[in-house]
Order: C-alpha cells, then structure tokens, then sequence
C-alpha cells in the first residue's frame, strides 16, 4: 500500500522528505517513535495533497556505538586489545553486529503505522554511500577546506578517540574532583612562593607556566612564621579562610613584578626546557577572580585555553600520554599510569615535599563520553579538522535564515546561536569502524594525495578496491606524484556524524550514480529530528550543505521535544521508569500512542512527561468516541437501509447540521493552513476539538432526529450530514489517525463503492469549501454551549440531575450582539438544559441583590480619618447614584471623590435563583420545584429505566414492548399523566398503570425519582 500510496502521484511532484539514520545496535526508545511519528505525519498529509514522496529508510552504521558493542560482545577492554584482535577481524564483527535489531526496529516502526521503504534502504556502511562520503570530504578538500592540525580537545580515554564540541556538549555531568592549591618557588627569592590551584593534579607534571591576569590586584602575604606568599588579592579571604591568624602583613605585590618572575618546577621531567621558556609568569586575558587564587596553572599540552596561550606567548607544550591516557615514559615515575589514577599519589608527594598549601574536594560540572560515560580529557592531539570558522559559518548562519524551523524561534535562538559559536570541526576519529579519510601522505615529506572515488583509487594503486573499509585499504600504498617514495594511507577514519551530514548525497550515489536522483531530491522539503539534533544531524547536514552548494540542506524542519519519565526525570533503560512501547502499543493502540505524542508540547520542541494515563487519555477522550460516532451511525443507518447514494440530494438547512458543516470546513481551513506551515502543534488540537464538537454537541443534539420514525427530510439531511462529515474528517485525519480512519473509510466508502480509491490514504485531502461557513452560526453556537456549560455546572452544583425539568434559566449577555444570537439559539439551550423558558435580562440586578461596600484598602490611605464619613455615604447610595456610578461617573463625598472601582461589590441571589459567570455571561437558574415539574422527571426516569430493561433483555432497538408499572402513587400518576410519552419513548404498544400483566415476563423492583414501584414489560412479537 505504500508503494502505491507513492506511485498514485506523478513523478514530476516531489515532495522530499530526508529520513534521519538512526543506530540499529540497540532497540528503538520513545525518542525514535516521537521522531518516526512526525517523519509519518508529513509525508502521508502531502502525499494526499496529490505530491509524490518517497521515504527512503536509513541506517546509520559506523562509529562508536557500533564499536563499543563488538567490544563488549568480544570481551575487549582497549586499544591494544583491538590491535591484538586484529583490525580486520574486528571490523568484520562489526559489520556482523551493526544490524543486529533491524527486524525490532521494522516490526515497532510498522506497527507504529509509519510507512517507509525498507527496500531501498540507505547504509553508511556500503561501498557506494562510503565511496559519496569520499566525494564529499574530497570537495571540502579542494576548497581547502581540510586541516590536520594540533589542538587542544575533549578525548575518551577508554574510546582513544578525540570528540567534537558537539558532542561534548551531551554529556556534562556533576561529579567530584579534587581541589588542590600548590606553592610554586620563585627563583632567586627566599621563602618566597606563588600559589596556583588545580583540579587536575595529574597535570602538575606537564606545568610549563603561571598566568596572571594584568588588570588584577595581587598581594604579597607574610606569615608569622616567615613564608611569603603571592595571590590575588580578592582571593584572600577564601585562601587564607583557615590561617586568617597566621597572616604577619599584607603588601601590595605590582604585576610588572609578577610578570618578571621565573619559578621551580614542581617535578623535574622537564627542567630542561627552561631554555625554551617554560616556568615563568606571564599574562593572561582569562584570568579572573572568581575561583581558585587568581593564579592559574598552565599546562599547554591539556587544555583549549592553556594551548592557545602557550601558542600566544611561547611556552613549549608537552603532552606525555598514550592514547589510551597512560603517562609515557617522560614521566617516570608514574610511567604507565591513568592520569587520573594519578591525582592521588600526585598530592601525597606534593604534601611530602610541602609544596601542597591547601587540598579538598569540589563538585563541578564536568563533560563525561556520552557513549561509554569515562570522564573525558582535554588534550593536545592531532585531528583533521573541516574549516569552520570564516567564511563557512557565513554560509552557514545564511542558509539557516531560509530553514522554515517549528518551532520558529529555533532558527534565532538554540539553533542560530550554536552556529554563531561554531568551531571548526573535528572530524577525524583514532578508531577502525568507519569511512577511512582518504588522504594519502608521505609523513616525513608531508606529500599527500586526497582520493575521491573508488576508480581513482584503483587506478592510483592498480589494486583492485570493492571494499573502502579500513582493514581492504590501509595495505595499498600510492607512489608520490613528485616521485618520493610511497604515501600511505593516515590512519584515521571519520567522525560518523560526517556521514549522516553526507546522506543527501550518499543516499544517492551522488556524482558517481545518477545524478539526476540527487538534483531532484535536494534540498529536503521536510525533515524532523529531535532538539539534541541541533548541534547533531541538523547542525553537520548545514555544515556539508553549505560548504558544497552553498545552500540548506532543508527547507522546513519540525524539531521534537526531549521525553522525560513521568517524574521528570531522564528515561533510563537502567530503571525502566517508563512504560514499554510495545505493551503500550498492545495495550492502547499504535493511533492512541500517536495521537499522545502528536497531541503534546513535544511538538514545539518542549518537554514532555511520557504518561501511560495520557495514552489512555487519547484512546479514551479521542478514538473510542470517534469510533462511537461512527457506530452510532452505521447502527441507524442499517435500521432504516440507509445508502450513502441518498447524499447527493440533500442539501440540509437544518441549524445543527449547517453548524457542523461549518465547523468542519473551518477545521479543513486551518488544517491545510497549519500543515502547509508544519505546525502540527496547532492541527492536532484542532481535530481533537472536532471530535468533542461532534460527538458531544451534534450527535447528541441530533439523536432524536435518527430514532425517531417518520422517514421524512429532516432525518434524511441528519443521516446525509452525519456521513459526509465521518468521510471528510476521517480523510483529514488519517495522516495522524491511521488506522481507524482506515476502518471507517473501508465500511463507510470502499464497501458501498468499489470505484472509489482502495484506501484512505489514496485519498485527496479535503479542501474547505468556503461557501458552506458560517462564522456568525459557529459564534452563535459557541456562545449557545457556553451558556449550556455555565447551566450544567449550576445543576450539579445544586445537585439537580439534567433529568429534572426546572422552570426559568435566566440569561444576561455581555453585550446586544450577543443577545441576539443567545435569541437565535434560545430553543437549543432550553432543550439541552431541561428548561421551560428563557428569559434573558437586562441587569444583573435582575439576578442577585446587589449592594457595594467601601473597599477600605483604596479608599482608607486617601480619605484617612474621614472614612467613616465616608462609609456611612457609601452605604446611603440610592439606586440612581449607583447607576450612575455604574455609568462610570464620580459622586463627591468627604471632599473628595470616589468612583465604582472604590467600592466593592456584594452580590446575593435572589431567594431561589442560583447564578454562575463567567467571561461576561451571566447564567441564573430557577431551582424551585413544583409537583408538575417532578411528574416530569419521573415520567423520564421512567422511561431510562424501561430502556435499560429493554437493553439488558436483548430487545432489538426496534421491537415493540407492553408495560406494567404499579407502585408508589406519586409513581403511577405520574405515569398516567405522561403515558403518551412513556409509550412513545420506549416504543410501547401498551402501558398498564396500577398493575403488573402476567404475561410481562420481565420484570424490575425499583425506585424512580425517589418513589418504589415495580416496572415490568414483555416484547410484542410482530
Ligand atoms: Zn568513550
């Protein structure tokens, strides 16, 4: 159906749409359905606005979480395990595992009802997608895009691998670290130190330099015993917190000074570079005062900022760790040691040596691998890298200005401004599992070669390449160009976030397919992701898309909000504090679990709490009474042999029917509206509105109209209606309601007319027909069911059932307009509230007592001790000032003045009046009962009664009954002066008051409306 969903529209009228590749080494999570749900909704609604559009599955299948779960399959804890694996081998398993939950995920996708084409699925992982990502990193590279360069950068020590900003940015932490601040020796000077504080001992052994920074304060401290010690001066009172009674004088201590000083090393593994200037004091911009001593420790080789300024102001840079975060033999003494199991015996050797002035703990934010969760280490590495900053950017923050973002504020805001603060990208990864980057260099030459393409290669190499993983190319060598020996491939492999930023070329081969495939499906018209794809998937397509063609990469772009745990917190596998998809799905229904999510503030990028009662909740309020509007329907329609051919002539001027046809056609208007603008946020609600307008205004105003007997033009443009607006609102939900609209369609349509479309979602989405709206009816009616609201909230409060005639419902309008229409719907709100009449009033006097107070708390501080003069006249106020006061005028008092908003307003209901406000309109109900208005109520109670007997005895709604009721006499004459109505009511040919027949075989003991008596009755057979 799919298929012919996507092949019913003409090939000229795309609608592009990119899937987004999700891992396929764990189960899809309720972010991936959130994601697949919108990924469903828009290509089914612009299918059916008559656009072609194909869904083409993707896969993502490189990196990291394909590696860290052969690992872990393997048994293999590090690098050097991989190594003696065998690359080869491990790749091979990789490509084993990657696809490991392919049939879950096709099975939960299905059942969700997303339609996708899982045949030509797309894979980061086969040779033509690689061999795009080739093309791709070899076109930035002619632009001179690609760098290799060192930089200071979040690496995993457990993964080897340096990680980009973006990714970092995923996995921050709190977590605890030591605190420690260390006495640094100035040279040349007695007893003199400077202190500097750190969180990182382990990096003390590769400290090359202190910065101050040169607008700051410093002080020189003696203490009592002699030592002195340099800080900031603003820095004091923390430092010296504990020995505040040790401090002997405190100097000023000028940074020219400072500046001049050369320092002792804390260790000795690098003392010969004092000739190339480490340990000494220079200035830093990013110094400040708000932690540590105002000092800061600078060790090039581990840390951003530490790296540039060592750049800046020449200090060498050691970086003596392995791959795996070792120490290297430099550092002897903990050669071989994970830097961080080092903080330890660092400060114990410093406490030995009396270099430790001070050490504690803190809690700090802290970024941890957001795949395997090891605390992550700034170092100084080399990475290739793609050439953000400049000019890219600029393309960049352009082509985010033409993406159509839901929400809008995306675009300036969380989106917009990680670009404004884009680095330049790292792309490479010291890792096997990926596209391998195709450079090809001589190391001590420094000649390479970028490769584009598996032809090229193989004509470079004369090898035969099928494959482009690492482990088929890293053995085949390029002679070099210039005649100097072989380059050999560097060892890196990219970042997979390269090749999902790749997929709108790759999925199609671009160049090397047909390239006219890519230039029809580029840009996207559509995507949709959730909010950590701003600085994921949508942020690396923007990247690629405008460095390439200097363009987005999509148009339009519905970000999804995060999903968290019912209480708030995050959804952990780990605690399972979540309901599982599958059971929710068995449970509640793939439409229920869609319309939740679709319903919610997810669809404005916002936070949502998953609930299993929010399911429920849609299967509940939404589908079963769409399903019960539909049954009600199909029922009658089956009892009077009603064929949906009758439509055709009916053109219904019936006022309830004329509503809804405008209230549907005003649904399909903001529908479309809203679609056309992917603000599923604002349609959904819409729809669900409809299905309370209909269910619980319509139906149940037009009940009647169906039962009732007469075959004549009013039931015959109730049914006409009825089914023209089931038809048209299920085809305007069945891009979000699949499978129920699906159900209504086959029985409603297709059943009844074999040349209509096979399904629903072939159908034509319904247009508005602007004719058949009625503003002023739709306004008419609101106000009308407002009314009803206000009056059944008056009955219940007063605990009288709706069943209960009452005598006056007493309306004042806000305004004339709105009496008129209150005038125009005054027979519906009768009926639907059980009223004799309607009266509507001028003043709200008419409803309540109304009497005004000074308000003491505006009036007392401006008329201080004349208040009482002035209570005394509020309280004087004859009818005619307060009408003018009402008007808006002043009356004089005390010498002053007061106006309406100085008093305030005491309203008391009239004896036997109960009255409800709100927004302006005033209901007042007359709750006093007579005899004949309790005879009322117990002739319908009555008649409920009968017709659940009827129901529970397996009576047909058409079968003709007798009945006897005997009882209280309160029972029986109320019967006698209602028989006409009971009988008609329960389709009763007879009614026996006073006596139960014999032949009345069933029977029921029972009160009614408060009297005992017993009801029987017996069908009539035809
Ligand atoms: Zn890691």
């Amino acid at each position: 159906m799919y298929r012919q969903a996507v092949d019913s529209r003409p090939a000229d009228k795309p609608f592009r749409f990119y899937d987004g590749p999700p891992f396929a080494t764990g189960l899809p999570h309720y972010g991936h359905l959130l994601a697949s749900i919108t990924k469903d909704v828009g290509p089914r609604y612009w299918t059916m606005r008559g656009y072609r559009v194909e869904r083409r599955w993707g896969w993502d299948c490189h990196g990291l979480p394909v590696e860290v779960e052969a690992e872990q399959q393997l048994g293999l804890k590090t690098r050097a395990d991989i190594i003696d694996f065998g690359v080869s081998e491990f790749n091979e398993f990789c490509r084993e595992v990657v696809l490991k939950y392919t049939s879950e995920w096709e099975t939960l996708i299905q059942r969700m009802g997303r339609w996708v084409d899982w045949d030509r699925q797309y894979r980061t992982m086969d040779t033509d997608f690689m061999e795009s990502v080739w093309w791709v990193f070899k076109s930035l590279w002619d632009k001179g895009l690609i760098y290799e360069g060192y930089k200071s950068l979040a690496y995993c020590p457990r993964c080897a691998t340096p990680l980009s900003n973006f990714e970092v940015n995923q996995g921050y932490q709190d977590t605890q670290d030591p605190s420690v601040t260390v006495r640094f020796k100035v040279r040349g000077e007695e007893n003199l130190s400077i202190l500097a504080w750190t969180t990182t001992p382990w990096t003390l052994a590769s400290n090359m330099g202190l910065a101050v920074g040169e607008g700051l304060d410093y002080a020189r401290v003696t203490m009592k015993h002699g030592e002195r010690l340099i800080l900031a001066r603003a820095r004091m009172d923390v430092v010296f917190a504990k020995q505040k009674d040790d401090i002997a004088t405190v100097d000023e201590q000028s940074v020219d000074e400072l500046l001049a000083m050369t320092y002792e090393p804390l260790f000795d593994y690098f003392e010969g570079l004092r000739e190339e200037g480490a340990f000494r004091v220079v200035a830093a911009d990013f110094v400040s005062v708000e932690d540590g001593t105002g000092i800061v420790h600078i060790a090039p080789g581990f840390g951003e900022e530490d790296f540039k300024l060592g750049q800046l102001v020449g200090l060498p840079t050691v970086c003596p760790i392995d791959a795996d975060c070792k120490f290297t033999d430099e550092v002897k003494d903990y050669e071989g040691q994970f830097v961080k199991d080092v903080d330890t015996p660092v400060i114990r050797r410093l406490r030995d040596s009396a270099q430790l002035f001070a050490e504690s703990t803190i809690v700090h934010s802290y970024p941890f691998c957001w795949r395997c969760d090891s605390p992550l280490i700034y170092r100084n590495i080399s990475t290739w890298f793609v050439k953000v900053e400049g000019e890219l950017k600029e393309k960049m923050i352009a082509a985010n200005q033409q993406i159509g973002w839901v929400p809008e504020h995306i675009r300036d805001g969380r989106f917009g401004k990680w670009l404004e603060g884009a680095r330049d990208w790292a792309i490479s990864r010291n890792r096997y599992w990926g596209t391998p980057l195709p450079i090809w260099r001589n190391e001590e030459t420094g000649e390479a070669v970028c490769v584009g393409s598996a032809a090229e290669l193989q004509e470079l190499t004369g090898q035969n390449v099928d494959d482009l993983h690492k482990h088929r190319i890293d053995t085949l060598e390029i002679p070099s160009p210039s005649g100097n020996g072989m380059l050999q491939r560097v060892p890196e492999v990219l970042d997979c976030w390269f090749e999902s930023g790749s997929m709108p070329y790759a999925q199609n081969h671009y160049p090397f397919g047909r390239p006219e495939d890519f230039e029809a499906s580029f840009p996207a018209d559509f995507i949709s992701e959730n909010l950590d794809q701003t600085r994921g998937w949508f942020y690396t397509l923007t990247i690629l898309a405008a460095a390439l063609f200097d363009k987005p990469a999509f148009k339009n772009c519905i970000v999804g909000g995060m999903l968290l745990a019912e209480d708030g917190r995050k959804l952990s596998k780990r605690l399972r504090n979540y309901p599982d998809p599958t059971e929710m799905l068995e449970k509640y229904g793939a439409d229920a679990l869609r319309l939740y999510l679709l319903n919610s503030p997810a669809m404005k990028a916002e936070e949502l709490r998953l609930s299993e009662n929010g399911m429920n909740q849609s299967l509940r309020d939404v589908i079963i009474p769409l399903w019960n509007a539909y049954s009600f329907f199909v029922t009658y329609a089956n009892i009077d042999g009603w064929m949906p051919e009758r439509v055709k002539d009916v053109e219904s001027s019936h006022q309830l029917d004329r509503w809804i046809v405008s209230e549907l056609q005003t649904l399909l208007h903001d529908i479309n509206t809203e679609m056309e603008a992917y603000r599923l946020y604002r349609t959904v609600p819409a729809m669900v509105a409809f299905v309370e307008k209909l269910t619980n205004w319509y139906i149940r105003r037009s009940r009647r109209r169906f039962w009732k007997s007469e075959d004549d033009t009013d039931k015959a443009s109730a049914y006409a209606t009825l089914y023209q607006v089931l038809v048209t609102f299920s085809k305007a939900l069945a891009p979000v309601l699949p499978f129920v609209t699906e159900q209504i369609y086959q029985n409603l349509v297709r059943a009844q007319d074999s040349n209509a479309p096979p399904s629903i979602h072939l159908c034509d989405m319904p247009q508005a027909d602007e004719r058949l709206r009625d503003g002023e009816l739709e306004e008419q009616m609101q106000l009308a069911t407002r009314a009803v609201v206000l009056g059944r909230s008056l009955r219940s409060k007063n605990d009288l059932k709706v069943r209960q005639p009452l005598r006056t419902l007493y309306l004042l309008p806000p305004d004339e307009h709105s009496r008129e229409e209150l005038m125009e719907m005054r027979d519906l709100i009768t009926d639907e509230l059980n009223i004799k009449e309607i009266v509507m009033v001028e003043d709200e006097t008419d409803l309540s007592d109304v009497s005004y107070k000074p308000d003491f708390k505006v009036l007392g501080p401006r008329f201080g001790k004349q208040m009482k003069e002035v209570g005394a006249r509020v309280n004087a106020l004859t009818a005619d000032e307060i009408a003018s006061l009402r008007k808006g005028e002043r009356i004089a008092v005390a010498g002053g003045e007061i106006a309406l908003e100085d008093l305030e307003v005491q309203r008391k209901e009239k004896d036997g009046l109960v009255v409800a406000i709100d927004n302006n309109l005033a209901v007042g109900l007359d709750v006093i009962l007579d005899d004949e208005l309790i005879d009322e109520c117990t002739a319908r109670e009555l008649v409920s009664r009968i017709q659940n007997m009827r129901k529970e005895a397996g009576f047909d709604v058409s079968d003709r009954i007798a009945v006897g009721v005997q009882g209280d006499s309160k029972l029986e004459s109320a019967t006698n002066k209602h028989l006409k109505y009971v009988a008609g009511e329960t389709l009763a040919e007879a009614v026996v008051v006073g006596e139960i027949p014999d032949d009345c075989g069933v029977r029921l003991e029972t009160t009614v409306n408060g009297f005992h008596g017993t009801l029987a009755l017996r069908k009539i057979s035809a």
